[in-house]
């Protein structure tokens, strides 16, 4: 398995996957683990033979990737393998991108927003402020000193084909692209910090605003994209340097239950799964002379669209999967994904 000290590939395109241990729930229900991690690159799922005698395996299923990070890994190890690596790109003129994928409960949230502690969550360890300190870290560091930049912040949500914007009371938002391409989130709140611990209200307040909604009837927020991004820009002219986002992406199951569902989940599972399409092939583009980008096909790939252009464009995808034999089908969907996004 991978250790703290092993060296970090610089890569314009980096996939890992993580496993999360066994939690009470499945335990007590004497689920099986079926995911081994041979070594800091391979993951192996043990597919089992029948529903019933989960003893019997058919062959076991094997899957390389750049990084695989077992259930002892913390979130500032899988940090030092991911974000962090990106981080410099934005001091550089370009765009960041970290993508958290996976089933529902198999720790987007936990690894992008910090980890639970029951109910509670720890901002501090959570990807987002982790990226945070480090931005901060670099632009008192020369030669970023000097360029006179100023960091800012914003936090939304895409939830079917709207955004709503976290860090101003769910205020519907409006995706718009102009002549030229560009693509513009209007009235989205972009607030100013100038320090850490700015920026830790921010996540807190956005990602309260998000959990909030899972106890209400009408809306999950395992169903929405979140996405959390940092700015650099200009202090005299306000022009862009670079921008890191990082998204906590809606759980991926919704197109494996078709038949269990209702009219409306089964729309949001089709959008969502679009969203999903889309952004694989977006990636794969990446940094492939003639590769087309399909970014129109969905809202998340179209605010990200500045984020797939462009050679000095870096992005990672931290896959999240479940251990438990239980999701052994959703565990595959995602490390299937996952193995074609590069
Ligand atoms: P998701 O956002 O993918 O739906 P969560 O991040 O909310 O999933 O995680 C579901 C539960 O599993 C949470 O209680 C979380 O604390 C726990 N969990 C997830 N990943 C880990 C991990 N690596 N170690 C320990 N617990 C984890
Ligand atoms: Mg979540």
């Amino acid at each position: 398995p991978l250790k703290e000290t092993d060296g970090v590939v610089e890569n314009q395109i980096t996939v890992c996957v993580r496993k999360r241990p066994l939690n009470a729930r499945e335990k007590n229900r004497n689920e099986v683990d079926v995911v081994t991690v041979p070594t800091k690159n391979q993951m192996v799922v043990h597919e089992p033979k029948h529903k019933v005698d989960l003893t019997k395996y058919l062959d076991n299923q094997h899957f390389r990737f750049d990084y695989v990070f077992d259930e002892s890994c913390s979130n500032e190890t899988v940090y030092r393998f991911t974000a962090q690596p990106l981080v410099k790109t934005i001091f550089e003129g370009g765009m960041a991108t970290c993508f958290a994928y996976g089933q529902t409960g198999a720790g987007k949230t936990h690894t992008m927003g910090g980890e639970f502690k029951g109910k509670q969550q720890n901002f501090k360890n959570g990807i987002y402020a982790l990226v945070a300190a480090d931005v901060f870290k670099f632009l008192c560091q020369p030669p970023h000193c000097d360029k006179n930049l100023v960091v800012s912040a914003s936090f939304f949500e895409i939830y079917g084909k709207i955004a709503y914007d976290l860090l101003a009371k769910k205020q519907r938002l409006r995706v718009l692209e102009d002549g030229k391409q560009v693509v513009q989130v209007v009235g989205l709140t972009e607030r100013t910090v100038n320090k850490v611990d700015d920026i830790m209200d921010f996540i807190k307040k956005g990602s309260l605003e998000r959990t909030w909604e899972q106890t209400s009837a009408n809306a999950n927020s395992s169903r929405s994209h979140a996405v959390f991004q940092i700015i650099l820009r200009r202090a005299n002219t306000r022009q862009l340097e670079g921008k890191f986002s990082l998204i906590d992406l809606a759980g991926n199951e919704r197109g494996a239950d078709n038949s269990k569902s209702n009219k409306q989940t089964r729309i949001e599972g089709a959008d969502i799964n679009k969203s999903l399409l889309a952004l694989k092939e977006c990636i794969r583009a990446l940094g492939k002379k003639g590769k087309h980008c399909p970014f129109r096909e969905s809202i998340l790939t179209k605010i990200l669209r500045d984020s797939f252009i462009g050679e000095k464009s870096r992005t990672c995808m931290i896959a999240l999967i479940s251990p438990s034999v239980g999701s052994v089908d959703h565990t595959l969907n995602t490390l299937r994904y996952a193995d074609r996004v590069k």
